[in-house]
């Protein structure tokens, strides 16, 4: 693992700056501050747009589908039990996903801009 994965999982996975580590990168539950409030790194040009949402559903529709499959027709649960179970499931882990998906490409959008010849 490089050095600059490392740092970005880490930053991601707690939800710090990407520039110094060290400030809040979150406003709120999902809302990127306008700058950090340790190294003032401006916030404002980057945006990781739908991506991390794409990459949370994915991931939980994958653990999702094939729970619900085995609550339903594997343990014979019936569909009204499992399909309560797995939307509290997957909506759980949604909520739970999305602020450290956002960090962490957020942190990768911050680095790999930095090291493009023009910007
Ligand atoms: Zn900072």
């Amino acid at each position: 693992m490089s050095a600059r994965l490392g740092f970005v999982l880490h930053v991601g996975l707690r939800g710090l700056c990407p520039q110094c580590g060290k400030g809040k990168l979150f406003a709120g539950y999902l809302a990127i501050a306008d700058q950090c409030a340790h190294c003032h790194a401006d916030f404002r040009a980057a945006d990781s747009g739908d991506g991390p949402a794409f990459f949370v559903m994915f991931l939980v529709g994958a653990i999702a589908v094939p729970l619900a499959f085995i609550l339903n027709f594997g343990l014979g649960w019936g569909p009204v039990i499992s399909l309560t179970l797995v939307g509290i499931v997957a909506i759980g882990l949604c909520l739970a996903l999305l602020p450290p998906a956002k960090a962490i490409l957020f942190a990768v959008q911050w680095h790999e801009r930095r090291d493009e010849p023009d910007a």
